[in-house]
């Protein structure tokens, strides 16, 4: 298998690898508050997760390069509870912006940005935009909670609503570091996003009329979403799933034609 990583390799077996083929990973994640259940470093053990899932079935010719994982992240709405970190918005496009400038200085054209943390999102856009404005390259945006996903795992109003330490996070952590899941903690945090659509609004947290809000504007406890509908088979299941995913993205970001990143 092709799959190095960044910090494992020699600088001169680094520039010897590279050529207009290679494909960097940054994975980019967070550590923030997850409720009672759920350790500070989900968002940064299920992007792990997946991408082991991802590079287990890659399917490519040319090396992929993963960099290390970029730990903290965007995470000023959920600042107001006690454990998280989190880089100001501004500063955390300056640094995915700087390692992105360092993976093309280093001859790399395609950069898949691997993102496990809804809340940086938006920083993300920005700085991807800010790296192709100023070279041709390729910056992919995968955030893999943007993935479709698997059919008839868990209720559409969950996949939904449950934003954050829900049925989906719980699930993939059971399956992945069941050690670190709080059991005793599992609870049902109905979002303000699921009552507000019950009531016909067509205002709520997320969608194409979306306000900005603080974790505990959602539910007071930071988390929502059903972490009692969580269990480790559904956790496979989504891992494998949203794996499977990424590894395409990845491969189709190996073929891309970069002769149509124009100037
Ligand atoms: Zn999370």
């Amino acid at each position: 298998m092709n799959v190095h990583q960044w910090q494992d390799l020699t600088s001169t077996e680094l520039a010897r690898l590279v050529d207009d083929a290679t494909v960097a990973v940054l994975p980019l994640a967070a550590i923030e508050q997850h409720g009672a259940h759920l350790p500070l470093s989900t968002d940064l053990d299920i992007g792990l997760g997946l991408l082991d899932a991802a590079t287990e079935r890659l399917d490519l010719e040319q090396s992929v390069i993963v960099l290390p994982p970029l730990a903290l992240g965007s995470s000023l709405e959920h600042s107001d509870f006690a454990g998280t970190l989190s880089l100001m918005p501004e500063m955390a496009i300056r640094v995915i912006e700087s390692l992105g400038e360092a993976v093309h200085r280093a001859g790399i054209r395609r950069l898949v940005l691997f993102n496990s943390h809804g809340g940086n999102k938006a920083v993300i856009d920005l700085a991807a935009l800010k790296l192709r404005a100023a070279h041709a390259m390729l910056v992919v945006k995968a955030n893999y909670f943007r993935f479709a996903p698997p059919t008839q795992v868990l209720p559409a109003e969950e996949l939904r609503h449950g934003l954050h330490g829900g049925a989906l996070e719980t699930s993939m952590m059971l399956y992945l570091i069941p050690h670190k899941v709080r059991v005793d903690h599992l609870s049902d945090a109905v979002s303000e996003g699921r009552l507000r659509e019950q009531a016909g609004s067509t205002l709520g947290p997320e969608g194409d009329a979306g306000y900005a809000w603080m974790a505990q504007d959602l539910h007071s406890s930071g988390v929502t979403g059903n972490a009692t509908l969580a269990d480790a088979e559904t956790g496979r299941r989504l891992v494998e799933h949203f794996g499977a995913r990424l590894a395409r993205v990845i491969e189709e970001a190996g073929r891309f034609d970069l002769t149509t990143l124009r100037g």
